[in-house]
């Protein structure tokens, strides 16, 4: 059903801080709202009337673009400045089927258009003077430093880290990401002295050496102005892609240690700087090694979490807004490591993702909710966390059949929430596992919606039956951006036909808000936090 295409019914009156337009592919406008008029300060849109009837004004060669990828079935996004008042605005467009194309528009923050202009004044083709040194060289120059005999000598690495690199391969393809891995090393060089040596590690990393610099001045100085500079924008098939670095360095001087240690050391400071926030820069000191070390515990620990019975699954209901009463709950993992601390699953699934022991943990987390779910009332349904790397080796349906086989839950009783994410891994692959999960009757939640890069494109690319708010959008609910956000998404749920659900509900206002504009469900601490499988049985 959700395929088939939704009416267009007249949305002129939808008044939402969005723009929306319907059209067709040949860009024959069927019905728009009035914010897309004044956002591209245009006269009205008349149904009727060609799209690019009313963007002509703007003179971009991505107008052009734009009308050549509106015709194909992707999905895209374009920003473009509106010369009138030298605003910017953002166009999403996503493909409702073969015929039709919905387009939502949005104005941008201020200093973001600042970012973009600046960035445009001076196009990326033109950075690319400057380039990376070989990695073979990497190892010569640290050689070459040991038996070195000279006065007063120094050398220092700075390893820089793009830290958006995964989420951009992943939402916006590889393609884009070597793009972004290309221009980022010339910006790394551009800035570098001639004498530095520049060089591409496995990955997302950069490295340059400096050699008998006045440490630690000289670091620190180049690696502000490195973060500075890769957290400007890149300009990428006229779609701008936002990245962040975080930036680890050590320092050697004569006689203190081994030149090849450099490089583990630069990368424990990487590992500490990650830890704080995007942009953050940290130099390698003792201490760091013993943090590393803790890590690799936490490593150990995850492994044999599943043998020794330390994972527990908690439940947070979710409620109906018309009768308010409890009609689902979401399954959150609960790690209680060696009868001690709990840590968080924000900690440990992506550390059990990136140790390939999500498999295991997510087989588990599938068989224990269905059982639970089992034994309570009929009508209450029950949500679990599915990471994109459980579709990857096409054993999960197998685990869900299993899963349901063993309980004896009924299919209809149980949803699986995924991340926008997920979609973009390998798309084919992952869609016909969606469809075949979906016709055992399992139904699909879109997770955390509007906080990626592109949600909007992927809504159409499969039948979702929810999509989740994410709950920084609730929690700043009083703001007069979220309000229209939230607004937005809601009638785009009601005009594709897909339930709605806010999380991280904690106030009366905000389920108020909700209840009156249409929202179908909601979860959160107001209603009840996360509980224990026994205590979950007493709410219902
Ligand atoms: P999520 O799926 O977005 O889950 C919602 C998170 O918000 C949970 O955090 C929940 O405890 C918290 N929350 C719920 N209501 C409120 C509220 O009113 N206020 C606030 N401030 N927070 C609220 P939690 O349990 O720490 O889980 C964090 C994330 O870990 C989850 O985010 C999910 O992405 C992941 N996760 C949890 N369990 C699993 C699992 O079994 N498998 C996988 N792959 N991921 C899981
Ligand atoms: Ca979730
Ligand atoms: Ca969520």
């Amino acid at each position: 059903m959700h395929n088939a295409i939704p009416q267009f019914q007249d949305i002129s009156q939808l008044h939402t801080g969005f723009g929306i337009a319907y059209i067709d592919t040949s860009g024959k406008i069927l019905s728009a709202n009035t914010a897309f008029t004044r956002l591209l300060h245009t006269q009205p849109v008349q149904p009727g009337h060609s799209i690019f009837e009313y963007v002509q004004h703007i003179r971009s060669v991505d107008v052009m673009h734009w009308q050549h990828t509106l015709t194909c079935p992707q999905a895209g996004t374009l920003e473009i400045a509106i010369p009138e008042d030298k605003s910017m605005i953002r166009l999403q467009w996503t493909a409702l089927n073969q015929d039709h194309r919905l387009i939502i528009a949005e104005s941008l923050p201020s200093d973001h258009t600042l970012l973009i202009q600046r960035n445009a004044d001076k196009t990326e083709n033109h950075e690319s003077q400057p380039t990376l040194g070989h990695r073979q060289q990497l190892h010569q120059i640290l050689a070459d430093w040991e038996t070195d005999q000279s006065e007063n000598r120094s050398l220092a690495v700075i390893l820089i880290g793009l830290s958006q690199f995964k989420k951009i391969n992943e939402t916006l393809g590889y393609d884009t990401g070597d793009q972004v891995l290309k221009l980022a090393g010339q910006r790394i060089a551009r800035v570098s002295r001639t004498d530095d040596f520049v060089t591409a590690l496995d990955g997302d990393k950069f490295i340059v050496l400096q050699t008998n610099q006045t440490q630690p001045a000289s670091v620190v100085t180049l690696a502000k102005r490195l973060l500075e500079l890769l957290q400007r924008p890149f300009l990428i098939n006229g779609r701008q892609v936002n990245t962040n670095a975080c930036v680890g360095m050590a320092i050697l001087h004569q006689g203190t240690d081994e030149a090849k240690n450099l490089i583990q050391h630069a990368e424990w400071a990487l590992a500490e700087a990650k830890k704080q926030a995007p942009g953050s820069h940290c130099i390698f000191e003792p201490g760091l090694e013993q943090r590393a070390l803790e890590q690799h515990n936490l490593e150990v620990g995850l492994r044999r979490a599943l043998l020794l019975q330390e994972f527990q699954l908690f439940y947070q209901p979710q409620i109906d807004m018309h009768n308010r009463k409890i009609v689902g709950c979401e399954a959150l993992l609960r790690w209680q490591k060696s009868g001690k601390d709990w840590i968080s699953p924000a900690q440990f699934i992506p550390l059990a993702e990136s140790m390939g022991e999500i498999h295991t943990i997510g087989k588990w987390v599938l068989q224990t909710a269905c059982h639970d779910a089992a034994r309570w009332p009929a009508n209450i349904r029950v949500a679990i966390n599915v990471s994109p790397l459980q579709f990857e080796d096409g054993s999960l349906i197998h685990h869900i059949q299993r899963a349901l086989h063993m309980s004896g839950l009924d299919p209809q009783r149980l949803e699986l929430e995924i991340t926008e994410g997920l979609l973009i891994r390998n798309i084919e692959k992952t869609l016909e596992q969606l469809w075949h999960i979906q016709n055992m009757g399992v139904t699909i939640a879109m997770d955390d919606f509007g906080t990626g890069f592109s949600s909007l494109n992927y809504l159409n690319s499969f039948p979702f039956s929810k999509i989740k708010i994410d709950q920084s959008f609730i929690r700043s609910l009083q703001t007069e951006k979220s309000r229209a956000l939230v607004q937005a998404i809601l009638s785009l749920g009601q005009a594709l036909n897909m339930d709605t659900l806010a999380e991280g509900v904690e106030t009366e206002e905000q389920l108020d808000y909700l209840a009156h504009n249409g929202c179908n469900a909601v979860q959160g601490y107001l209603i009840s936090k996360p509980v224990p499988v026994e205590k979950i049985l007493e709410l219902f």
